[in-house]
């Protein structure tokens, strides 16, 4: 059973939408009323030897990463993070300094972000560590950018670069650290959430649908195009890498394109956009690469190399129960 299966076969007699829910489970974030703008709530953890291994763990930047990963959720609707609350149990091996110094990088992170701690609990563990976040924030008029707006013939961008931060998690497990490595481990530890591009395309209303990358661009399109009810066609050689991708990726023997399709954990934004706001993506500077389009068939995902080819792909992302 896949995690998404788990979490339908749990959820699928809840309730997702009242006169005050706008959107239960199902997205990035959950969307309320409130009385100026919706509210957005979402939440997300951090699990020693799943999301993280103190082999190679430094506290400081654990703690930015494990904000990180819930203000891309917020900017994953096109809205803008205010407060959250922090869960945290701590096993004995785990010193007060150390917890001190994740506290640190956290609220760094958040007055970087501007968003402010009201709250949370505190337990010892019996396992390992665990960071557990809650994150709220306001959404903008007309409302979120959520999953299911995509309309066949609406472009598909994504920001930044993919597959680095799958390719810094390998770089770190084969002890890797010379200085063209430097960015991919960055990436994987210290993953720089879209909070400014999110924010810009729901107060300007420029996307049809949006969903952070935090599972690899396949299974988050994927999740894009399920709510959507729509296929999509993806470009392999319009895929956005770092300089130097190729390079580590040889090195390490690892598929460069199994990796940008599959790799998770870049928090980049995937959107799609109407034709018609192709222009209004440049006017607003919205820095994101056109890597494919969305079509009508819902059960057609097509990836093409370079010479127009079809190509198979065997990973389509990270799946904890798989
Ligand atoms: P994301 O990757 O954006 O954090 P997830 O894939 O974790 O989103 O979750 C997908 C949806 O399922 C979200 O709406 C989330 O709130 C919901 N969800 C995840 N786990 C559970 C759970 N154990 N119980 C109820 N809802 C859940
Ligand atoms: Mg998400």
């Amino acid at each position: 059973m896949t995690e998404f299966e788990l979490i339908n076969c749990l959820t699928k007699d809840v309730c997702k939408k009242t006169q005050e829910l706008k959107q239960g489970i199902g997205d990035d974030c959950a969307v309320f009323a409130g009385a100026d703008h919706d509210w957005l709530i979402t939440s997300d953890m951090l699990v020693e030897n799943v999301h993280f291994d103190l082999a190679y763990t430094d506290f400081y930047l654990l703690g930015r990463k494990s904000l990180s990963v819930n203000l891309s959720d917020i900017a994953a609707m096109g809205g803008e993070p205010v407060f959250f609350t922090v869960n945290i149990a701590a096993p004995k091996q785990v010193s007060f300094e150390q917890i001190k110094e994740l506290y640190k990088g956290l609220l760094d992170n958040a007055k970087e972000s501007k968003v402010l701690l009201i709250g949370g609990d505190t337990s010892k563990s019996e396992t390992g560590l665990i960071i557990s976040i809650t994150m709220l924030g306001k959404s903008f008029l007309p409302g979120p950018i959520l999953r299911k707006g995509a309309k066949p013939g609406d472009l598909i961008y994504v920001t930044g670069e993919l597959g680095s931060a799958a390719l810094g998690l390998k770089c770190y497990q084969a002890g890797k650290a010379c200085p063209n490595v430097k960015p991919f481990l960055e990436r994987f530890a210290n993953p720089k959430p879209r909070m400014e591009i999110g924010k810009s395309l729901g107060v300007n209303n420029l996307a049809t649908a949006m969903i952070d990358v935090s599972d690899g661009l396949l299974a988050d399109l994927g999740h894009i195009a399920e709510s959507s009810e729509v296929g999509y066609y993806l470009q392999i050689e319009k895929l956005p890498l770092l300089e130097s991708f190729q390079q580590v990726a040889d090195e390490l023997k690892l598929n460069q394109t199994d990796l940008a399709l599959s790799g998770g954990e870049d928090y980049e934004l995937v959107f799609t956009v109407s034709p018609n706001n192709k222009h209004s993506l440049e006017n607003h500077k919205i820095e994101a690469t056109h890597i494919g389009e969305i079509t009508a068939d819902s059960k057609s995902q097509i990836i093409v190399d370079k010479h127009g080819k079809k190509i198979d792909v065997k990973a389509k992302g990270y799946d904890h129960f798989h």
